[in-house]
């Protein structure tokens, strides 16, 4: 077993020392045939009141971690990123022409983009979804990270800048947001936009297995935090919204030419502290909750073979339970180890005698309906009666 390597920072807006850890626990992270301890500690800082994992993992067990276990740059529907695009052009001058997004996987939100008849482009990481914009929409992004190489090169190479530049879902796993921040400024233009969007750790939700202060995100976010940010950089508030169906917050930024702040407006300390210790009392009920559900089960076949059963084994949740099998509807993770199981196709329900588990908040639904649909006669066991799903709302369970 080994360590996740770590460092202590400062708090990432304001600079400070000092600071309250709120919430500590310990994960267990497969990574290829190994397991990595990482013990997070989420804390809160004294003087702005910022969230966020301290200490840090290093940047080479940030890009171990990413390489192995978790794909970056999420997708969304394309109803998520309809209303993106809406709230972002309510809220620009109609002369605006260019956008620029930082990690559009497979280049959804750009293509709606360009049928609205802007000039879209990005810089994406992964090749699958730089391979699928192509594909799909015929939009061309660079396959890089977006870091200083990158944009020391774009400001090098290239004459214009963007009008707006837009991540959604990307800052939370970024370790310097200020400066992450100057760079996306580089490349935009003065007087131009920078469109974000991140979870709302004002309203974590408790009711998922899959923690909300997990080591997926390492800085948590709330409008009042996002606002000190913009203040300390000096760019402007143009709008914000928090979708009442999603747990999101939207902020448009203007990259206007004023002096940086460099001081912060609020501090949330003890506002956010409750709700971390609120947080925590809920998710520790309803993982209660849970077990109970779990009792009477002996064996089963774990549908999902990702984070969300990681964080299942990790708390403790099957550890009376037979696991007969792992599958998941990833063809890529197939044959691959996990917790000492080789995780096979969905394939193996065919003839299946044993209940399937379904392990997965956002998808519980369309696992659900796929197993419906092609092994009618597997029994299904479902953890969750109301999904708050990212990608398609709000979702009763029917079972
Ligand atoms: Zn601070």
């Amino acid at each position: 077993m080994e360590k996740i390597e770590t460092k202590l920072i400062n708090c990432p807006i304001c600079g400070s020392k000092d600071f309250e850890v709120v919430y500590e626990k310990l994960f267990k992270v497969p990574i290829g045939n190994e397991f990595y301890f990482w013990n997070t500690e989420q804390v809160i800082c004294k003087d702005c009141g910022m969230v966020y994992t301290n200490p840090q993992p290093t940047k080479t067990t940030l890009s171990l971690y990413y390489k192995n276990v978790y794909n970056l740059f999420g997708r969304a529907s394309t109803g998520s990123r309809r209303s993106q695009l809406e709230f972002l052009i309510m809220n620009i001058p109609e002369s605006i022409n260019t956008i620029f997004e930082i990690g559009p996987f497979d280049g959804t939100f750009l293509n709606l983009a360009k049928k609205e008849g802007f000039k879209v482009f990005g810089v994406e990481p992964s090749v699958e979804g730089v391979n699928r914009a192509k594909k799909q929409y015929n939009i061309n992004l660079d396959n890089d990270f977006f870091d200083d190489k990158y944009v020391e090169s774009f400001v090098e190479e290239k004459q214009e800048k963007f009008d707006v530049t837009c991540f959604f879902h990307v800052l939370e796993h970024i370790q310097n947001p200020l400066n992450f921040l100057e760079l996306v400024r580089k490349i935009t233009k003065t007087g131009g936009y920078i469109f974000i969007e991140v979870p709302d750790a004002k309203k974590p939700n408790a009711e998922n297995i899959a923690d909300f202060f997990s080591i997926e995100h390492i800085m948590h976010y709330t409008e009042n935090s996002l606002e000190n940010i913009a203040y300390v950089l000096g760019l402007d508030i143009i709008a914000v919204e928090k979708p009442q169906d999603i747990n999101v917050i939207r902020m448009i930024l203007k990259n206007s030419s004023k002096e940086a702040n460099g001081e912060i407006l609020f501090n949330d300390f003890e506002k956010n502290k409750k709700i971390v210790k609120d947080y925590i009392q809920k998710r520790s009920k309803f993982l209660e909750i849970i077990k109970e559900k779990l009792a009477e089960v002996k064996t089963v076949i774990i549908y999902g073979a990702g984070m969300h059963t990681s964080q299942m084994i990790g708390e403790g949740l099957l550890e009376n339970i037979n696991i007969e099998a792992i599958v998941d509807s990833d063809v890529r993770k197939w044959r691959n180890n996990f917790f000492n199981y080789t995780i096979s196709s969905p394939e193996i329900l065919k003839n299946c005698k044993f209940p399937v588990l379904i392990s997965s908040y956002d998808s519980q639904e369309e696992i659900s309906n796929f197993i419906s649909k092609n092994y009618p006669n597997v029994k299904q066991i479902k953890l969750y009666d109301k999904v708050i799903s990212y990608n398609k709302g709000t979702k009763e369970s029917v079972c």
